[in-house]
């Protein structure tokens, strides 16, 4: 279950990685089969705000049982979700993403699992990808199961609501990694149902309280598996779903590498760990690699 009180019990007092170090990160990978596992961190310099990162405000992540319980609530997080969309679908990858997709293409970067749901990853290029939490791109329906496009919400969102966006100014909105801004003024918000069965939609995103799906767990681990070796970029692995990943490969004596701006809650399992961003540092990774 996506569950995560972990926070860093000490802080990080490395000096940020220098060029020799991402050269000997590089030296490392080399010949190898690389897996690469992304997080918030990786998408911060296309505008997406990482809420975990060390210069994070710390906020309370919403849960599966909240959404499911309260409709108050439920209203409430479609309106923020239905001003975030419009934000996070007018982002762009970056050289990160950039980086990681030009190493696939050459045969280095095995695929990429990522906790994020922007797809990003798919936008620069990136083909063999595992959305762990989902995508933002489309909604489920609880009671029927039906998956629509968020893009196809929006309409409806917008024609019940047409008034919304206009009526809101740029600083009334701050944008989460899940799609999710915040907004105070959304009492008024209408919320649509399935038009299938009349039920409840989500944005088919796995919240804090929930399971990843079974299947796309089996996934991850094929991916794993099937790699000889684990670059971590831009998480803190605080969650279970990416943290059991790392843990899995370092069982199997697979060489893990961190690239992370801060302390991460799998240190423990790394054979390098960079204190770094991850523009510059895959970019330097795909220069040397995948020239
Ligand atoms: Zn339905």
């Amino acid at each position: 279950m996506l569950h995560s009180t972990w926070s860093p019990s000490y802080a990080d007092r490395r000096a940020p990685a220098t060029p020799a170090d991402v050269d000997a990160a590089v030296e490392l990978l080399r010949g190898h089969r690389v897996l690469a596992i992304t997080g918030a961190g990786i998408s911060t310099d296309s505008g997406i705000p990482d809420y975990r990162g060390p210069d994070a405000v710390p906020r309370s992540p919403m849960t599966y049982q909240q959404f499911v319980a309260d409709p108050g609530f439920r209203r409430h997080y479609w309106a923020r979700n239905h001003v975030g969309w419009h934000h996070m679908r007018a982002t762009r990858p970056n050289d990160g993403h950039r980086a990681l997709a030009r190493l696939e293409q050459a045969g280095v970067v095995s695929g990429v699992i990522t906790q994020n749901v922007d797809r990003l990853h798919q936008a620069a290029g990136a083909r063999n990808v595992v959305d762990l939490h989902g995508h933002y791109d489309e909604v489920i329906c609880l009671d029927c199961g039906r998956v629509i496009s968020r893009r196809e919400l929006d309409a409806r969102l917008t024609a019940l609501n047409p008034d919304f966006l206009d009526t809101l100014d740029v600083a009334d909105v701050e944008v989460a990694p899940d799609a999710d801004a915040v907004i105070e003024r959304t009492a008024h918000f209408r919320v649509a149902s399935c038009e299938a069965c009349g039920g409840v939609l989500k944005p088919n995103i796995v919240y804090f309280g929930e399971n990843v799906p079974r299947e796309r767990v089996a996934r991850a681990y094929e991916m794993v598996d099937d790699a000889t070796a684990i670059l971590t970029a831009g998480t803190s692995l605080a969650v279970q779903s990416g943290l059991r990943l790392v843990r899995r490969a370092a069982r199997d004596g697979k060489p893990v590498v961190i690239v992370n701006r801060g302390v991460t809650r799998g240190d423990e399992h790394a054979t390098m760990r960079l204190n770094a961003g991850t523009s510059e540092t895959l970019t330097r990774l795909a220069e040397t690699l995948a020239p």
